[in-house]
């Protein structure tokens, strides 16, 4: 039995023009006994077309997203657009407007959540509503991650290693449009709930990023977000004009790289990490990478990592303090 969305949505979907809206779920709390939480959602719309779902904001503290989409949500002129741009550039709103990576509201993390529950808690309405009313008008998806307040990454475009060549060709071709420092083929250490899984079950073209993270943003990463969006519409046919590409900007094509499950480096020890690469250096398989120093027993000698693989650091845990289990690095190589 199908469950209607208990989200409604200040937008018709079929409209021309340009709306800027939000979706509404009831969230029943003690200084609000029938409110709701609101979530901004624009969609610019002009005749028949292709339809492009831009999000941002999916997790509260990466925001590339958020700034390039708001940016463009102001700068798009639906006389110039053919088709459909619907855009929530703050997915998680709540999470954005806390600056944290999951909703302050139920603690969920709204990228290990899809495809929702309509009788769920706040995240998880939104992404069934996501999946439900928005990803079957959508033709292809952008969803502009970086690194939030604990990672950071050298800036990528990536899209999965998926059993459906065509779709992986298609979209493929789609993050090339988006023209990022680094193309990658990425196997995920954890794809379940995301939202890049079902818009791939559905068949449809994904293109996520990781665009540099620590909390905040560089001229660069925003440039890189806007640039690539644009592109992206380009490429699909929503706006008009070849690609802006790195070429005709002087900087150095994209480097085409993979990551497999042996980019990946985790710590199985607390304490104070110490990287001994930066990001983009060259690794070997087997070079040191990092220590973690034991902060109860300094005297302890530090515990060593190393790379699992040949390639370049990519991504870094951001924080100086780590748990046992936490994320250290990444690896990729060139494809
Ligand atoms: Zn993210």
């Amino acid at each position: 039995m199908t469950q209607h969305s208990r989200i409604t949505a200040s937008v018709d979907y079929e409209k021309n023009g340009k709306q800027v809206g939000y979706l509404s779920a009831p969230h029943s709390h003690n200084l609000s006994g029938w409110g709701a939480a609101r979530f901004p959602i624009a969609v610019i719309r002009n005749g028949s077309g292709p339809t492009m779902l831009l999000t941002g904001g999916n997790h509260g503290d990466e925001y590339e997203g958020p700034i390039a989409l708001t940016k463009l949500i102001q700068a798009l002129d639906p006389a110039r657009i053919q088709g459909r741009v619907i855009v929530m550039p703050f997915l998680n709103a709540p999470a954005v407007a806390a600056g944290t990576r999951v909703s302050p509201i139920d603690g969920v993390n709204m990228n290990r959540t899809f495809p929702g529950d309509p009788l769920g808690t706040v995240t998880r309405m939104v992404a069934h509503y996501v999946h439900s009313r928005l990803l079957p008008l959508a033709d292809a998806v952008a969803d502009i991650h970086s690194g939030g307040k604990s990672m950071f990454f050298s800036p990528f475009a990536a899209v999965h290693e998926l059993d459906d060549k065509a779709l992986m060709e298609k979209s493929r071709r789609a993050m090339l449009a988006f023209d990022p420092p680094i193309g990658l083929l990425v196997r995920e250490l954890d794809v379940a709930g995301t939202l890049d899984t079902e818009v791939e079950k559905a068949g449809k073209v994904l293109v996520t990023t990781e665009l540099g993270g620590g909390g905040t943003t560089s001229t660069a990463t925003i440039g890189l977000a806007e640039r690539g969006v644009r592109n992206l519409l380009r490429h699909f046919g929503v706006l008009d004009g070849a690609p802006e590409t790195r070429a005709s900007l002087g900087l150095k094509p994209t480097r085409l790289m993979v990551a497999k499950e042996d980019a990946y480096v985790a710590t199985d020890h607390s304490g104070l990490l110490e990287m001994l690469v930066d990001l983009d250096a060259p690794v070997s398989a087997g070079q040191p990478i990092a220590r973690v120093y034991d902060l109860e027993h300094p005297g302890a000698a530090p515990a060593l990592y190393h790379a699992r693989s040949d390639g370049f650091l990519i991504g870094r845990s951001h924080g100086a303090l780590v748990a046992a289990g936490d994320f250290l690095a990444m690896i990729a190589r060139d494809a």
